[in-house]
C-alpha cells in the first residue's frame, strides 16, 4: 500500500515511521529543506502527559480580558478582521465551561497517556537519543487563587489515569534545588514523576533517518497546493514539483493543515497560536562543574512559561499570540521571555548565547487534536495537537497508522475526529 504523508513536523514524521514499520510503501512530502524545521523545531521539550489541560478553562476568559493590551501578557490577542480567529473564539469560549473541560481532559488525557507508551516503546526499540529526561515535570505556582483552581482539577486527573502529586513549597525545592533562592514566592506545585522532556527536533531528524531505513522516502523543498478528490476519494496531491499518487493521504500539515482541506469542503477549526522559546547554553558559572539551571522539567503557572534542560542546554518557552501565520520574533516578547527566566535561574544559562524563536501551535478551541478519518474514503488526519504536539505525537501516529493499515487502534477514538465540530 502506498501511502503519503504531507507534512514532516513531529507529527508527520512519528506518522510516517510507524507507516513504514507496518509495511506501508511511504512518500513524505514537506516544504522545508529537512525534517522538524516549522513547530517542532525549538518547543517547550516537555512530554507532559499529566498536565495536558486545554486552554479553555472556565477562568481562561477572564484571564485573557485581564492580560489585554500587556506587551508581557502570557496569552496575546491582536483584535483585527480575522473572521477565522472570531469564528475559533466563538468555539473556544463555549468550551470554557467546567462540564466540556471535563470532555476535553479525558480526550486529551486519552491520547497524551497513550502516547507517553509509544515514545517509550519506540525508544527502547530504536535506542534514539534526543536529551531525553526523565525526572518529571513540577507545576509551580505563586497564586494561591490559581493552585486552588489546579488543586480542584487533581482528583478527576488522578482517576484518568495521571499521577499528580501535590507538594508544598518545601517540597518544589527538595524535588528541584535550584529553586531554592525563589522559595518565598512558591505557594506549592504540582509534581508528575512520570512525566518527561526532550528535544523535539534531534527526536524528529533522528526518527526521520530511521523511518528512511525502513522505506520511507523523504521528498523535502515540496509544496502541497491541492489534493485530487473523485467519487469519494483522494487520488493524488497536487504540489509545485509535479503529482504524487498513492493508495492513502494523511495530512499533517500543523497551523496549514486547514488550508489544504478547504477546497474539499472540509473545515478544521486550527488556528496558529503563536509561541516564542529561548535557548541557552548552560555553562557553569564558577567554572566548577555545577550550574544554576534545573534538572527537573518545570512549567511556571504565573508566566505560563516551560523549562527543560535539554544535554547542555535550557530551553525556556512560553506565550500565546493569536496574529494569524506570523512567525516574526517580537524583541519585547522575547526579551520577556528571557528576563523571567533568568530572574528565576540566574546561574541557569549564557544569556548573552541565547538564541530566540517563535512558532505556531495548530490550536484547536478545545485542546484536542484532529486524529481520524474523513468522509473522504483515503483520506486522514494528524494536526491540531496545540500545546502538545510533542508529549502526543507518537501515539497520535500510531492511531493513524493502524487507521491507515486497516489495524483495529489501542485506544478509543470517539470524540477525537473532525465529526466533533459538527
Ligand atoms: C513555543 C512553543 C512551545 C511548545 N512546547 C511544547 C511542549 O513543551 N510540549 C509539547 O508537547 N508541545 C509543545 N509545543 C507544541 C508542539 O511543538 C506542536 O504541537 C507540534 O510541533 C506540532 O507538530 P506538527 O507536526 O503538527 O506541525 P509542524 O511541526 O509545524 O509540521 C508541519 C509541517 O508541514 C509542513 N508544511 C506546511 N504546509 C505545507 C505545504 N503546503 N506543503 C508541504 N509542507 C507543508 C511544514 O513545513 C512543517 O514541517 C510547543 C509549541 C510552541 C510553538
Amino acid at each position: 500500500m502506498r501511502v503519503a504523508v504531507l507534512g514532516a513536523g513531529v507529527i508527520g514524521v512519528t506518522t510516517a515511521f510507524e507507516l513504514a514499520s507496518g509495511g506501508a510503501d511511504v512518500v513524505v512530502i514537506d516544504r522545508q529543506p529537512g525534517a522538524g524545521l516549522e513547530a517542532s523545531f525549538a518547543n517547550g521539550g516537555q512530554i507532559s502527559a499529566n498536565h495536558a489541560t486545554p486552554w479553555a478553562t472556565p477562568s481562561a476568559p477572564l484571564k485573557a480580558l485581564k492580560w489585554l493590551g500587556r506587551v508581557d501578557a502570557p496569552l496575546l490577542l491582536h483584535l483585527r478582521w480575522d473572521p477565522p480567529l472570531f469564528a475559533w473564539l466563538a468555539r473556544f469560549l463555549a468550551n470554557c465551561t467546567a462540564a466540556r473541560l471535563a470532555i476535553n481532559v479525558e480526550r486529551a488525557l486519552r491520547v497524551a497517556l497513550y502516547s507517553r507508551r509509544r515514545i517509550a516503546a519506540v525508544r527502547a526499540e530504536t535506542g534514539i537519543a534526543y536529551d531525553h529526561l526523565g525526572r518529571g515535570i513540577l507545576h509551580l505556582y505563586r497564586s494561591r487563587r490559581d493552585y486552588d483552581e489546579a488543586l480542584a482539577g487533581v482528583d478527576l486527573m488522578n482517576r484518568l489515569g495521571c499521577t499528580r502529586t501535590v507538594v508544598d513549597a518545601d517540597g518544589c525545592v527538595a524535588i528541584e534545588p535550584a529553586l531554592a533562592p525563589v522559595r518565598p514566592q512558591l505557594i506549592g506545585g504540582i509534581y508528575s514523576p512520570d512525566d518527561e522532556s526532550g528535544d523535539a527536533h534531534r527526536f524528529t531528524v533522528q526518527l526521520a533517518e530511521l523511518a528512511a531505513a525502513r522505506g520511507a522516502r523523504f521528498r523535502f523543498g515540496v509544496t502541497a497546493r491541492h489534493l485530487l478528490a473523485g467519487g469519494g476519494r483522494i487520488s493524488a496531491v497536487d504540489t509545485d514539483h509535479g503529482t504524487i499518487a498513492a493508495d492513502a493521504f494523511v495530512v499533517a500539515l500543523g497551523s496549514y493543515t486547514p488550508r489544504l482541506l478547504a477546497p474539499l469542503g472540509l473545515a478544521l477549526p486550527i488556528y496558529p497560536g503563536k509561541g516564542y522559546s529561548v535557548t541557552l547554553p548552560i555553562r557553569p558559572s564558577d567554572g566548577s562543574a555545577g550550574d544554576g539551571a534545573p534538572t527537573v522539567s518545570l512549567i511556571d503557572d504565573e508566566h505560563k512559561m516551560v523549562y527543560s534542560r535539554l544535554g547542555m542546554r535550557l530551553r525556556v518557552a512560553g506565550t500565546a499570540e493569536f496574529i494569524g501565520y506570523d512567525t516574526a520574533v517580537n524583541p519585547a516578547r522575547a526579551r520577556f521571555l528571557l528576563d523571567t527566566a533568568m530572574r528565576l535561574f540566574p546561574h541557569g544559562g549564557d544569556a548573552a548565547a541565547a538564541e530566540f524563536w517563535a512558532g505556531l501551535r495548530p490550536s484547536t478551541p478545545d485542546g484536542v487534536p484532529v486524529i481520524g478519518r474523513t468522509r473522504y474514503s483515503n483520506l486522514f488526519l494528524n494536526s491540531g495537537h496545540g500545546t502538545l504536539g510533542w508529549t502526543m505525537a507518537c501515539g497520535s501516529a500510531r492511531v493513524v497508522a493502524d487507521l491507515v493499515l486497516g489495524r483495529t487502534p489501542e485506544i478509543d477514538l470517539a470524540g477525537l475526529g473532525l465529526e466533533r465540530f459538527g
